[in-house]
């Protein structure tokens, strides 16, 4: 469509109804703040996730992490795979005034007000998370699957179990550790994303065969559209 017009007020209403448009599409691209291990703050401007995180900073000899909790406010929810403590750190999270979802292993103790009860399908704000059951080590362990007002991302955790990634739908975001993708890969497991994030390397990690995946430095902002 052209618009053929030197009207001054015409011009300033396309103007006005295009950036109306043009905000509303981008106000719905999500933005993910790389922490440290497997932890993200993604958020959409109003509702934030938090995941695998608040963890302890450097346990097993990890990532160590600076993060500006006051900067966090509004509705936050921590979803965490497993009570390891590069995972979650019941401590720190008992100083916010976050809501949590997470195995009853993580859970137990806490405020029974900030739970979200764990089902098959579990919905918070504009988030419906499907927790699947995986394993690692001798924890109880969930990877999981969040639509986010249509955008998909998954969760990996720290599991190797190639059934979570099964049936998966096309996916915008794919979080995954570099061992659990090389897995994957070989056996050519991995599901559809628009984006591969790898998480829970160490600094300086090569991903070998990992073209186009994005391998956050701790800081980074990701965009998910
Ligand atoms: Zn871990």
């Amino acid at each position: 469509m052209m618009f053929k017009t030197n009207n001054p007020t015409k011009i300033f209403l396309i103007f006005l109804v295009m950036s109306f448009f043009g905000r509303d599409a981008y106000s719905q691209s999500l933005e993910a703040q790389f922490i440290g291990n497997e932890a993200f703050r993604i958020t959409d401007g109003k509702t934030f996730l938090m995941t695998d995180f608040p963890y302890k900073s450097g346990a097993y000899n990890y990532m160590k992490y600076e993060f500006d909790f006051s900067s966090t406010t509004g509705t936050v929810l921590s979803l965490i795979t497993h009570r390891h403590d590069d995972h979650f750190a019941p401590v720190l999270f008992a100083n916010q005034a976050w809501y949590i979802l997470g195995p009853a292993e993580v859970t137990v103790g806490l405020p029974q007000s900030r739970l979200l009860p764990f089902s098959e399908k579990v919905t918070f704000e504009p988030l419906t998370i499907w927790p699947k059951k995986s394993t690692h080590g001798n924890t109880e362990h969930y990877s999981y699957l969040v639509d986010w007002s249509g955008r998909k991302l998954f969760f990996t955790g720290d599991t190797e179990d190639l059934v979570v990634l099964k049936d998966l739908p096309e996916l915008d975001a794919l979080f995954i550790t570099p061992w659990f993708y090389r897995k994957a890969k070989l056996n050519d497991a991995l599901p559809e994303s628009k984006k591969v994030i790898i998480y829970h390397h160490m600094e300086k990690d090569i991903v070998p065969e990992c073209p186009g995946c994005i391998i956050p430095v701790q800081n980074d902002y990701i965009e998910i559209d």
